[in-house]
């Protein structure tokens, strides 16, 4: 078995449409529907942490409604999306709850992982979802994304639900079993990868569209989820869902595409938090505080002195101390406004002064990077 897989404590699994129904009769294929809960329940025994992310809402709810087949206008997959999501839904349920599992129904659109404050939110979410030992089954909230604000492929989607969750791997199945050097198919000579350990030009010219009826995502999308998952520490898999046990199948050598992390997904997103995002403000903490960062605490409000500039929650602040020397950044728990009515207060004060329960802490040691001790 490979290492990444084995390894892997927190995974998600994107499930394309074409694997959940059956294209001629539009009905869901509950014996496999079944087949891959019994090894997501086995998963769990094992002691992962699991994530699905699962397209086929339209699938389901444009047979309900009787659309015609082949590419529907906006409104039609946003009205069979509103229908289906409820058979898929239902799906789930019963499925996981058959093994003593139980379902928690995610419903993202793009701002949720792109923006700041909904992408703390979101991942909170499904955090102390994963605590209470549930199953995010995730999917696009297709009945209000329009076409500006969508993803429109759970492939994309899922690889941002990979990195905003900081996964070890996902896994795409679909009825595509690995990257090929060309479309198969269309090219005869076309072999498949075993692993791809940089997404280079050359790769990405080789992704020719194989798209089906059901799926938006041909290679295209999953190239560009390969991107989003490995620059995050995610390990992404493309694999064939069109068996049995598809996840079991997945822990055998050979069989699928893996494309590798350079990075652990903890390390990939202090990067994230130190470099690419841009500070919108600073928080000035005491020496006490100081000495607790450096032993690996997260901010409580009492330590902070100061805030400086205006930022929203889940923007990066700069962390500096008395003397206004930088030890490091994170993302705030609270917008700028908030975080001054809150400073040199107990934790315990927060709920009175603040009107809500909101953190306990300024910025969870998750969310932060050090670059100096206090
Ligand atoms: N969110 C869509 C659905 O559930 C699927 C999008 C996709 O196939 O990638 O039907």
């Amino acid at each position: 078995m490979r290492a990444e897989w084995a390894k892997a404590k927190r995974l998600v699994v994107k499930i394309g449409s074409s694997l959940l129904v059956d294209g001629a009769s539009g009905a869901l294929k509950a014996d496999w529907l079944g087949s891959l809960c019994d090894d997501i329940a086995k998963l769990r025994r094992d002691g992962k942490e699991v994530i699905v992310v699962s397209s086929g809402a339209i699938a389901l709810g444009r047979n309900v409604l009787k659309l015609p087949k082949g590419p529907l206008k906006l409104e039609d997959s946003q009205a069979a999306a509103a229908v289906g999501q409820i058979d898929l839904a239902h799906a789930y349920e019963d499925a996981f709850r058959a093994r003593g599992l139980i379902a928690a129904q995610v419903l993202l659109t793009l701002g949720d992982t792109e923006e700041r404050r909904r992408y703390l939110n979101a991942r909170n979410t499904m955090t102390t979802l994963l605590s209470l030992g549930a199953v995010p089954v995730v999917n696009e909230n297709d009945t209000v994304a329009t076409s500006e604000i969508r993803y429109g492929d759970n492939d994309r989607l899922a690889a941002r639900v990979a990195s905003m969750m900081s996964a070890d791997c996902l896994v795409l199945l679909s009825d595509v079993d690995g990257f090929y050097t060309a479309p198969p198919g269309s090219a005869p000579g076309a072999k498949r990868l075993e692993e791809v350990r940089d997404i280079t030009p050359e790769i990405e010219a080789m992704a020719g569209d194989v798209g089906s009826e059901l799926s938006r995502g041909g290679m295209v999308t999953k190239i560009e989820a390969a991107k989003i998952a490995v620059a995050g520490g995610t390990h992404m898999a493309i694999a064939s869902g069109k068996v049995l046990n598809p996840l079991q199948a997945l822990a055998e050598p050979g069989g699928c595409t893996w494309f590798l992390a350079h990075a652990d997904p903890v390390t990939a997103r202090k990067r994230w938090i130190a470099g690419t995002l841009e500070p919108k403000g600073a928080v000035i903490v005491d020496k006490g505080a100081a000495e607790a960062l450096s032993r690996g605490k997260s901010l409580l409000p009492a330590g902070v002195t100061r805030i400086e500039g205006a930022f929203e929650r889940g923007d990066a602040v700069v962390i500096k101390n008395g003397e206004g020397a930088e030890l490091g950044r994170g993302l705030a728990a609270y917008d700028h406004e908030d975080a001054r009515r809150i400073l040199g207060r107990k934790s315990g004060e927060l709920p009175e002064i603040l009107g809500y329960r909101g953190d306990p802490e300024l910025i969870h040691r998750d969310d932060m990077v050090l670059h100096r001790r206090g």
